[in-house]
């Protein structure tokens, strides 16, 4: 067994001078430091000055943008789409998509994300790529049909999801409608039957822009919404991205159907200069995740950093400062992240997995540690990172990713050079 020993955070708590203790893929105990040794423990992780977290969820995320990071900044985002992103895409190759989806998931694992959820094309190589780094993922497909766009062709979603449904432990399928503009009402709804028959999650793209809410207000007479619920699509296996553009009826509407919504802020601020009523949900029941939206636009794949930002973009949306606490956010990038999955993860309980962080706060930014929620969010950073457990193994410690025997600045000039 496996122990990790500091103050022990997740959402609904913490305890200092503690140790997890870890059986195989999950949490056997939490216990004092000194409990370990009623079991057979042969490998301690941290001490005195470590804080141990849940493994930190990116609920929507596009590992395999970080090649476009830096490109089309600056641009109202349909440009940013047309003229940047989209030409870009098209280039893509089986073997490229490879080498920057490592180096995207690479990155995220080592600023403590266990868990991605990513949406985007050529989806077997990044499934195959997450399965060798050792990190979570949940993989879906990307498809449209009201954009022509070769990549992304519907069938596709089908077969991906049919070729890796129980196929590996740590690569979950889902389904990937790109948006409710890009994707026709008739196909939302075949994504709607085939993942009720499945029990899939949907993972959507939803009121991100203007010109969405109006193409399928002219298209349909529908709210973004109201086309989910058309289609079928509108339940608890829903995870709705951004939602920037949601009316209070939708926001109601949406509340009442048990769908996650995944607040991505720095993405939305750059990309439409405005965040998600994200407030509004809340106080109707709406479970929150973050997702960082990929290296382009954010620049980071560091979920500490995405924290930092809702918790502060949420007061300067409302103008208000009793709202998005450190402890609010701090569930959603671990907790809420992990119910729209439907992972038993995000608290570090016996049964949960072992799916965990360990950082080092022996640093001045950490004192006085009496607050852990606010150190996490607004003085942690990713690089305070030691140690990354996920399904109970050590896959990242000290620069190194274990499972492919590299360093992350051996990573960094593989894909420089290529
Ligand atoms: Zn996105």
């Amino acid at each position: 067994m496996k122990a990790l020993v500091g103050t022990v955070v997740d959402w609904e708590g913490f305890r200092e001078n503690a140790a997890v203790v870890i059986d195989g893929s999950v949490i056997r105990d939490v216990v004092p430091a000194d409990g370990i040794r009623q079991y057979d423990v042969d490998e301690v992780y941290g001490g005195k000055g470590y804080l141990i977290l849940p493994g930190l969820v990116n609920a929507h995320t596009h590992v395999a943008m970080a090649k476009f990071r830096g490109l089309g900044e600056d641009v109202p985002i349909e440009r940013w789409l047309s003229d940047v992103i989209w030409p870009a895409e098209l280039e893509w190759t089986r073997e490229e998509i490879r080498r920057w989806a490592l180096i995207g998931m690479a990155e995220a694992l080592s600023n403590g994300s266990t868990t991605v959820n990513d949406h985007y094309f050529f989806a077997d190589e990044i499934a195959k790529t997450a399965s060798e780094l050792g990190i979570r993922a949940f993989v879906g497909q990307t498809v449209m049909d009201l954009v022509d766009f070769p990549i992304a062709e519907p069938a596709e979603g089908f077969r991906f999801f049919k070729r890796w449904e129980g196929r590996d432990e740590l690569v979950t399928p889902i389904l990937a409608p790109h948006a409710t503009n890009t994707v026709s009402l008739e196909l939302m709804r075949e994504i709607g039957e085939f993942g009720r028959e499945r029990n899939a999650l949907v993972h959507v793209h939803l009121s991100q822009s203007r010109s969405e809410v109006r193409e399928v207000k002219q298209r349909y007479g529908l709210s973004p919404v109201e086309y989910l619920q058309r289609a079928g699509v509108l339940h608890e296996n829903l995870i709705g991205v951004h939602g920037i553009y949601l009316d209070d009826s939708e926001v109601s509407t949406y509340a009442k159907s048990g769908a996650t919504l995944v607040h991505c802020s720095m993405s939305m601020a750059k990309l439409e200069g405005r965040i998600a009523p994200i407030i509004e949900l809340l106080e109707n029941g709406t479970n929150i995740a973050l997702g960082n939206d990929s290296p382009n636009p954010v620049g980071l794949m560091d979920m500490f950093t995405e924290m930092r930002f809702a918790a502060v973009l949420n007061k300067a949306w409302r103008k208000r400062t009793d709202v998005a606490s450190a402890r609010d956010v701090f569930r959603w990038a671990t907790l809420g992240g992990a119910m729209a999955l439907k992972l038993k993860a995000g608290l570090i309980k016996p049964g949960y997995l072992a799916d965990l962080v360990l950082l080092n706060a022996r640093k001045p930014q950490f004192l006085p540690g009496e607050n852990p929620y606010s150190h996490i969010v607004y003085s942690a950073r990713g690089s305070d990172v030691e140690m990354v457990m996920v399904n109970g193994e050590v896959v990242y410690k000290n620069g190194i990713l274990l499972k492919l025997g590299k360093t992350l600045e051996e990573l960094w000039e593989e894909v420089r050079l290529s």
